[in-house]
């Protein structure tokens, strides 16, 4: 796909959300007005962005990050993570509000309840995206989650090269501009983004969904089905196909779907057809789910080649 580009580009740009996970075990939920103890308090790195280019780096990609994080020790925390894993964070700005939260805890039948304070990440701008050009000039592939706000993932479609590839999940799910939507190739979307894209009727099953999606526009269609691997579809040839992952004992199913996304972005980048990149990515996220956390689960190629 890019047999003239020069060495340097960047396999994948993320642009997106950077948080720091605060995570507390609870025997149960305080009710209102009451405070119960907690268990010690653990901090992870986090946020949809983060995840993906440090989920990406790992497998080997040559990765780029451009996200908002707070001058404050999560912020810091978040860098020196991406930078240790091999991310260029050259486009990570610093400051304008405190770095992105996840305040969650956690009851002994492994339930979450979670507040988010977007904090660093609604303040990532569109001018911020236009003053980066030369990154996404730089980048084969571009990956945007909707942690960021959407005038920003809008700017992002508008200002990546001609030749670069745009990878979309929808998550949190929203309504996306038109222009947006004709932009991804793929859409990637687990089973509650596509039930909340399509709407009523959307159809019983994934079968169904997979050519309503492309009839909103996107040039192709990845449905992510947990244990069940995942199903793409695309504009060009009228055909479904259904990527089975490989049976794991699965231990925490967090970050599955970015370390998935992040290694489908790569792959393609690569040069792979978008069934072989989602093959290679349906492994990645079976083996992301066979340890605990979630950035800390993103796995190595060697790892990968194991399963
Ligand atoms: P999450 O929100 O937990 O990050 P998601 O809902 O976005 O995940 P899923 O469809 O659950 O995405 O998972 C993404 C991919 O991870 C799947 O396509 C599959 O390859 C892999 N995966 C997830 N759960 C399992 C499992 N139990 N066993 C094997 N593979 C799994």
């Amino acid at each position: 796909m890019h047999d003239n580009a020069p060495d340097d580009r960047y396999d994948l740009l993320v642009v997106g959300s950077a948080n720091a996970d605060l995570v507390i075990g609870v025997e149960r939920r305080p009710a209102p007005g009451e405070t119960v103890l907690g268990s010690d308090l653990a901090v992870h790195p986090g946020g949809k962005g983060a995840n993906q280019s440090l989920a990406a780096a790992r497998l080997g990609a040559r990765t780029a990050l451009l996200a908002r994080v707070g001058d404050d020790g999560h912020g810091r925390l978040l860098l020196e993570t991406q930078r240790a894993a091999g991310v260029d964070t050259d486009g990570v700005l610093v400051g304008g509000a405190p770095t992105g939260v996840a305040l969650i805890t956690v009851d002994p039948s492994g339930d979450n309840s979670i507040v988010v304070s977007p904090g660093a990440n609604g303040r990532l701008t569109p001018e911020d995206v236009r003053a980066a050009a030369p990154l996404l000039a730089a980048a084969r592939v571009i990956s945007v989650q909707l942690e960021i706000p959407l005038d920003t993932v809008t700017e992002t479609v508008r200002g990546r090269g001609p030749d670069t590839r745009l990878v979309l999940n929808p998550s949190p799910p929203a309504p996306l501009p038109e222009e947006v939507l004709a932009a991804c190739d793929p859409l990637v979307v687990n089973e509650h983004e596509a039930r909340y894209i399509l709407g009523e009727g959307a159809g019983e099953t994934p079968n169904d969904w997979a050519p309503a999606l492309l009839a909103l526009g996107p040039r192709s269609v990845v449905i992510t089905l947990g244990a069940a691997g995942a199903l793409v579809a695309d504009s060009r040839a009228d055909s479904l196909d259904h990527l089975v992952s490989p049976k794991v004992e699965a231990v925490d199913t967090t970050g599955a779907g970015d370390a998935f996304t992040a290694a489908l972005a790569w792959r393609l980048g690569r040069g792979d057809g978008l069934r072989e990149a989602a093959a290679f990515a349906v492994r990645v996220g079976a083996a992301a789910v066979t340890a605990r956390g979630a950035q800390e689960s993103f796995p190595t190629l060697e790892e990968v080649d194991a399963l």
